[in-house]
């Protein structure tokens, strides 16, 4: 089997290869998928994407018309695929549906424990032979109460990390998972979490029904000085209206893992380069947000675990086996 791969990096090389027992013939191009590039995928028998390629349907339809039949997605999110076209074109889809959920987890309370006590700033401050701790003060998070908005894998996870600093934890989500309800987490209404949550925290999918989730109106409604957290993906957060609550300080802190327009920016070393994106360059003037470009995922244990699950996906249809990890719409 001949696999195109898209928006590779080096790592990407590094883990396919390493566990390619199948023997494919993996090519990696480092461009993002999107109509221009769409002919790279001549002459293969699949294509494998990533988070920010684009498959709307100008791309499928070139796709389909080179043969592609079937796309791994070496990741766990499609908001980025035009599901309706793939289906009308029959190309299958098949995705990593949890590669590390802990990892995460795990950095969603980095972004938290860093914003609080300020590591970033310390640590800096420290080699710099400043050794003041003016401005530096945090709060415990013992005794806090975290809002997590998706209660699925990751959000669970994350839910019990925080109950072990000692947090209440609040929850919303259109389904209850049964694991929390038996640790006493509180599921309410969203207005009812904002309304009552020190720290929010976003794990929910992108949908039509989540895009904007926070926005002016939600905003609103958290409490003054709350702390919001973003790993799941940008859009999720409505970003002008998010800076307009950090000036007004009804937002006290901000930390991201995903952005809006990320699309142009993330993955990407722009060091000697001028960034156009005035959104984000006005959310890094803010002493109290912290971005990362969408590294939560990144450890040894989950790179590991996509590239064997792809793998394994393609060789499932490549040998007419039942596919478990295929996206179902
Ligand atoms: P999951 O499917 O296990 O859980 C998602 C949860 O969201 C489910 O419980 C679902 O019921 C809930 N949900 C669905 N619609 C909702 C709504 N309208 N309001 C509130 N909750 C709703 O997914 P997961 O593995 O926990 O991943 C969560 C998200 O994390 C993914 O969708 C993805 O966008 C993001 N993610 C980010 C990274 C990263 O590196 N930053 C890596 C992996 C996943």
């Amino acid at each position: 089997m001949k696999v195109a791969f898209f928006s590779t990096k080096s790592y990407d090389r590094q883990y396919f290869d390493q566990y390619n027992s199948q023997g494919f013939e993996l090519t990696y191009y480092k461009v993002r998928l999107e109509e221009e590039t769409a002919e790279f995928a001549k002459g293969y028998d699949a294509i494998c994407t990533f988070v920010n390629d684009r498959l709307g349907a100008d791309v499928l339809e070139k796709l389909a018309g080179y043969g592609i039949k079937v796309i791994a997605l070496r990741c766990a999110g499609f908001n980025n695929v035009d599901l309706e076209k793939a289906k009308e074109l029959g190309i299958t889809l098949v995705r990593v549906p949890a590669y590390s959920p802990h990892a995460v987890a795990e950095h969603a309370v980095a972004l938290i424990l860093t914003l609080n006590r300020k590591t970033h700033k310390a640590y800096n401050r420290v080699r710099d032979n400043n050794f003041s701790l003016e401005r530096l003060t945090g709060f415990d998070l013992n005794g806090k109460t975290v809002g997590v908005v998706g209660t699925g894998k990751i959000g669970a996870i994350f839910a019990q990390i925080m109950r072990g600093f000692g947090c209440k934890i609040v929850a919303y989500d259109v389904y209850q998972n049964p694991e929390l309800l038996e640790q006493g987490v509180e599921y309410m209404e969203m207005q009812d979490l904002l309304t009552q949550s020190d720290i929010v925290s976003l794990h929910c999918p992108l949908l039509p029904s989540t895009y904007h989730i926070i926005n002016k109106e939600t905003i609103k409604m958290m409490k003054r000085g709350a702390m919001l957290i973003n790993t799941s993906r940008g859009p999720l957060v409505n970003t002008k209206q998010v800076i307009k609550g950090l000036k007004s300080g009804h937002i006290g802190a901000l930390g991201i893992d995903v952005y809006e327009m990320e699309e142009k920016l993330f993955f990407r070393d722009l060091s000697e380069k001028i960034v156009t994106d005035d959104v984000i360059a006005r959310l890094l003037s803010f002493p109290n947000v912290l971005i990362t470009s969408h590294q939560a995922f990144f450890t040894d244990e989950a790179l590991t675990q996509i590239a064997k699950t792809t793998l394994k996906n393609l060789e499932d249809y490549n040998e007419g086996r039942e596919l478990t990890n295929e996206v179902s719409f």
